[in-house]
């Protein structure tokens, strides 16, 4: 079997054209402009390259682009000054921390000082508390672009079987809860698990959220099943000349595709789902503050 590519970057386009038309009309109808604003502490290089896309992505979309750039050493009481501050600016609406943040900052203290409304990446214990609850949260980006992914490829997920692999905040058990939502037969794989092997061979849905490239074989996969790869790891390509890199998933691409019904590719998978889903979140953030209808 070849499989079905599913193209993210196009799906990503499609969610970004949908929440610029609610942002036109946001405008047009209400006045309101939302607006998101970017936290960075530090020069972390992949941080600043994310930062800058967010924001680029942001402003084209129709919305306002608030970034903050903050000194490595920035102190905790001054960190948590400006999300005081950016709480309570009803020009903003979404609030996003970049993480990791240095050493020195306490991330949950961090994270759990933003206003869980202004929190659009769904990091905030309530958040994290509604969404496992099944309550109305504002649901974390990279996960939510996956369960989007699956929906528009499988329409219903029910009953299915499900193995996410890897189990972090921000990616394994947010994905494990919104799949659960969703009525499938969830398993949570991780470093300690035994047999991974056995385990993915029985799911008719695979997420890898690892950070380890192209661990997942093809012949872990059942035969027609769906992949999501999370993981984006830079690899040497001696190929492409030297000193050079190339992007790579979780998930042996070639081989899993000769298997899997549906895969998506690193890049142009996952990644660029997670900014729209970003966006997306910022403009239903500004209708709930609003008390306006939500985009769906
Ligand atoms: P973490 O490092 O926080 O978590 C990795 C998870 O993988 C852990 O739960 C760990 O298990 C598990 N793991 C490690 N080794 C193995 C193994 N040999 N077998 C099974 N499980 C294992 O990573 P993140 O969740 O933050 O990110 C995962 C990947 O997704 C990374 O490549 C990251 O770059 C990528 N990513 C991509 C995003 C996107 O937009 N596309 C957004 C966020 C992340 P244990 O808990 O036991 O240690």
């Amino acid at each position: 079997m070849t499989a079905t590519i599913i193209d993210g970057k196009a799906f990503a386009g499609t969610v970004r054209e949908k929440v610029a038309g609610h942002v036109a009309r946001l405008k047009e109808e209400h006045g309101i402009t939302p607006g998101l604003a970017v936290v960075l502490v530090g020069e972390d290089p992949a941080s600043q390259v994310y930062v800058r896309s967010k924001g680029k992505q942001t402003v084209e979309v129709g919305m306002n682009s608030y970034e903050h750039k903050l000194d490595a050493d920035t102190s905790e009481a001054d960190l948590l000054a400006l999300i005081d501050q950016l709480n309570n600016d009803p020009a903003v609406h979404g609030i996003l921390v970049q993480l990791p943040l240095p050493k020195h900052l306490n991330e949950d203290l961090v994270i759990n000082s933003i206003d869980p409304a202004k929190d659009v990446d769904g990091f905030h214990i309530s958040n994290v508390g509604l969404l496992g609850t099944g309550q109305k949260s504002m649901v974390p980006c990279t996960p939510l672009g996956c369960l989007m992914m699956l929906r528009d490829h499988h329409g219903s997920l029910s009953g299915m079987d499900a193995v996410v692999i890897g189990r972090s905040n921000i990616v394994g058990k947010p994905m494990a809860q919104l799949l659960l939502g969703d009525s499938c037969t969830v398993t949570i794989a991780h470093s300690r698990t035994k047999d991974l092997a056995d385990v993915v061979r029985r799911a008719d849905i695979v997420v890898a959220a690892v950070g380890r490239p192209e661990m997942v074989p093809g012949d872990w996969i059942k035969e027609g099943a769906t992949v999501i790869d999370v993981g984006i790891n830079r690899i040497d390509a001696p190929e492409k000349g030297e000193g050079k890199t190339r992007l790579v998933g979780d998930c042996h691409f070639d081989s899993c595709a000769e298997r899997a019904g549906a895969i998506t590719p690193v890049p142009g998978g996952v990644g660029p789902m997670t900014i729209a889903c970003l966006l997306a979140n910022t403009v239903t953030a500004c209708c709930r503050a609003n008390g306006l209808a939500e985009p769906e």
